[in-house]
């Protein structure tokens, strides 16, 4: 039995095609399909797919996609379609609520925070062993709290998220808003003898605070996860967090907390695997 898992993040899709102990792995830039596209693509090239787990970096809920600030969609209601189409079955869900269950296994915790910092900002937590999920699985979108009023705009809609401060989109934005050539490296833009540069980074800093801070004073969990492509090529991240973040949460919900930087290499991609257990 074939069965494609896929990660659609804000700028790479990942896959691996599971057939008779083969993984055939795909790295491809989001921009470059649409996902109902590339399912298309894979099943003419493997007829025997029988099952599709999906990680989608945006908000979906019952096999629908609602919405996705940084993907172009060209499919919502992707779940219906492969079955019509195809009469294979699919799962999908969140990335975030995908990378938990796959955090939630290593660290062998009941009680996760789990925020990642890569094109955007994202958050979720399972609480007492249960995914909280909200109303329409749209829960602890972090990124997307107000916070400060920007020059231009997020993915949502909206000028003031703190996914407009503290992500890798938002470094690309301000950068381009000051009119710098610089790539959004955090780590350059610290170091950076351009005062404006110096200031994207340190306002990615205060933002990242203010949204960790803020997830654990919500959530008290008893650990934290960090990850995402931004937080594991900063790993100093950790330290700055560790050091600063009494600040910016409630003092009891800190008192026994670990904040942790994820070792998974993919955690969405591992979670999409756990889909079909999980929803069975
Ligand atoms: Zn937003």
């Amino acid at each position: 039995m074939k069965k494609l898992f896929i990660d659609v993040g804000g700028t790479y899709l990942r896959s691996e095609i599971y057939s008779d102990g083969v993984v055939l792995q795909e790295k491809i830039k989001t921009d470059s399909t649409g996902l109902m596209q590339y399912i298309d693509t894979i099943i003419m090239a493997h007829n025997d797919i029988e099952f599709i787990g999906i990680s989608y970096a945006g908000q979906v809920d019952g096999g629908v996609i609602i919405a996705a600030p940084n993907i172009h969609i060209d499919e919502y209601e992707i779940m219906h379609r492969v079955k019509e189409r195809y009469g294979v079955e699919l799962k999908i869900d969140n990335d975030l609520n995908c990378a938990i269950f796959a955090e939630a296994e290593y660290w062998k915790s009941d009680n996760i925070a789990l925020l990642f910092v890569g094109t955007g900002i994202g958050s979720a937590v399972i609480d007492n062993k249960k995914l909280v999920r909200g109303s329409r699985n749209i829960s602890y979108e972090i990124g997307h709290i107000p916070y400060r009023k920007a020059p231009f705009f997020c993915g949502c809609g909206r000028n003031n998220c703190i996914e407009l401060y503290s992500s890798g989109s938002a470094m690309a934005k301000w950068l381009n808003y000051y009119g710098s050539n610089k790539l959004s490296n955090l780590t350059e833009l610290k170091n950076s003898q351009i005062k404006e540069e110096r200031q994207v980074a340190e306002n990615f800093e205060q933002g990242l605070l203010y949204a960790i801070g803020t997830l654990i004073t919500i959530s008290n969990p008893e650990i934290v996860v960090l990850g995402g492509g931004v937080i594991a090529q900063n790993s100093y991240l950790i330290d700055f967090i560790k050091e600063n973040i009494k600040n910016y949460a409630l003092g009891p919900s800190l008192e026994s907390l670990r904040i942790e930087q994820s070792f998974l290499e993919n955690a969405s991609l591992e979670g999409a695997k756990l889909l079909g257990k999980i929803y069975e």
